[in-house]
């Protein structure tokens, strides 16, 4: 069932937004050749906890998340477990996943960088996913589809040749981490659930380089794309408002 948010339940859900939209700017500075996905992670875990929020993906699932963020390197679409033994090296790409509970509700976002220099099809295929959300985003009009969100995001994406990741969607987020509904990356202009002022989502475009394959790894949360092709992911959490949609995953409120 969707739960709908009150002008006043948006207002907590920016509070929290911020706060992982915080995490980003932390790691931005500190995402270089050398570093540790386990140390991405504690930064990340130390800005959250500073701002008094909670790390929504710490203990998240079955089996529980391990970890205060996903870091996803190349291959990895999501959902990659931070490690001492994974080191960022020159020409990788990077897509970090964070969400943070504050106050009853979350915020989830989603960002993908280069590590020093990277090749141009990697720049492109980062700056595509990106492009992906906003074309969602601009979607998001009260009386519109869900559908029409879906099916930009994917026509975009595959006019540049690229696979779109089928099982894994964006979400609805309120005082759950996901709610309903599901926001695919494919779909049908003119269906689905219809926008209506109160909905909060997050819209997480997962773009492959190559095919849109995936499968699961033996850790039972890394995705990896199935050609071992490169993937990016690009989120934020936005509110439907009477003004229009409302990016609560950013810094300044
Ligand atoms: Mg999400």
């Amino acid at each position: 069932m969707v739960q709908l948010k009150t002008p006043t339940e948006i207002i907590k859900m920016q509070k929290a937004g911020r706060v992982v939209a915080l995490v980003f700017a932390a790691l931005s500075d500190v995402i270089r050749p050398g570093v540790s996905t386990y140390e991405l992670d504690r930064i990340a875990d130390q800005v959250i906890r500073g701002e008094g929020a909670v790390p929504s993906f710490l203990n998240y699932g079955t089996p529980p998340f391990p970890a205060s963020i996903c870091v996803s390197i190349n291959d990895e679409v999501v959902h990659g477990i931070p490690s001492r033994q994974r080191i960022l090296q020159e020409g990788d790409i990077v897509s970090v996943d964070a969400g943070a509970l504050l106050d009853g509700f979350h915020g989830d976002a989603a960002r993908t960088y280069p590590v020093g220099i990277i090749s141009p099809e990697k720049e492109q295929l980062i700056r595509v996913t990106e492009e992906c959300f906003w074309i969602g985003y601009e979607q998001c009009k009260i009386g519109s589809r869900v559908g029409d969100v879906s099916s930009a995001i994917a026509q975009h994406a595959e006019s540049f040749g690229y696979g779109v990741v089928r099982e894994l969607t964006g979400h609805g987020i309120g005082r759950q981490l996901h709610e309903d509904p599901d926001i695919p990356n494919y779909g049908r202009k003119g269906h689905g659930l219809r926008i209506v002022s109160g909905l909060v989502i997050a819209i997480e475009p997962m773009i492959n380089m190559g095919r849109k394959e995936i499968r699961l790894q033996d850790d039972e949360w890394t995705i990896v794309t199935i050609d071992g092709k490169p993937s990016s992911h690009y989120e934020n959490t936005i509110a439907i408002t009477p003004e229009g949609p409302l990016v609560t995953t950013k810094v300044d409120l």
